[in-house]
């Protein structure tokens, strides 16, 4: 066990996930906001300026969920490049596509329901594989990462935006706080479901620290890998590249 949580099997994990992702994704949006004070719109950007992407790439938006850095990338990319917005959740998917079609980024965004483990793309396809609050989800890390850069031009860059391990211990304390006595409650009475937001904080205590996730990046193939904290490490950007 850990934080009084069962260990669960990489079957169950799928399963879970599934069944966080479809119970939150008509409240995903404004518990985003709450959440983290409007600040995940920053770190979004932030990501997407590291991301380097300009007119005329091709973009891949892993977990992409209900779309907020499909949005972003598709002003990059212009008319002449693309965005895919994919997710295992179809739900998500959905509620992801509505938005995006009622802001008016049609034509260059497309859609795909994948697994991030095994992405249904050819090899060498996108400049760009960003991945936003999503692989901490993934049950096979390794996998995903291999299958990112398989499907990664040469040249191309993986952004793995996600939340991370604070850098000093007063963050910490505030943080656990935070997260282990007040999300729940935030998460009950907003979305009235307590035990996904539970299930977050405990997603987020078990992800890879800043160092190892890099480490697991270069074991994927990727080079000149880095890492920006973000918010006292609250949030990390790895960067690497397919050379
Ligand atoms: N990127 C969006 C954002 O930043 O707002 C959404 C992030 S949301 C916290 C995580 C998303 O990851 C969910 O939509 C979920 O369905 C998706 N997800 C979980 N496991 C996945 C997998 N194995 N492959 C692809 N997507 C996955």
């Amino acid at each position: 066990t850990h934080f009084g949580f069962k260990q669960v099997d990489s079957k169950d994990k799928v399963k879970l996930v599934r069944g966080v992702f479809d119970s939150v994704a008509d409240s995903y949006d404004v518990m985003n906001d709450l959440m983290s004070v409007g600040i995940h719109r920053i770190w979004k950007r932030i990501a997407v300026q590291l991301s380097n992407v300009r007119k005329d790439e091709t973009v891949l938006d892993l977990a992409g969920g209900t779309g907020d850095l499909t949005a972003l990338f598709e002003k990059r990319v212009g008319k002449n490049g693309q965005v895919v917005l994919a997710d295992i959740n179809a739900q998500m998917l959905r509620t992801g596509r509505d938005r995006l079609i009622d802001k008016g980024l049609v034509g260059n965004v497309r859609y795909a329901q994948v697994n991030a483990e095994c992405l249904p793309f050819e090899d060498n396809t996108f400049d760009c594989v960003c991945i936003g609050f999503g692989l901490r989800n993934v049950t096979d890390k390794d996998a995903a990462l291999r299958s990112m850069y398989r499907v990664l031009k040469p040249g191309g860059r993986l952004i793995v935006l996600e939340f991370s391990h604070p850098t000093d211990k007063i963050t910490e304390k505030v943080y656990d706080f935070y997260s282990f006595k007040l999300l729940p409650k935030i998460g009950k009475f907003v979305a009235k479901d307590e035990d996904s937001y539970r299930y977050l904080a405990e997603s987020i205590r078990m992800h890879p620290k800043q160092d190892e996730l890099k480490n697991m990046m270069v074991n994927a193939g990727f080079e000149r890998c880095e890492y920006y904290n973000m918010t006292q490490g609250i949030v990390a950007i790895h960067r690497g590249y397919k050379i």
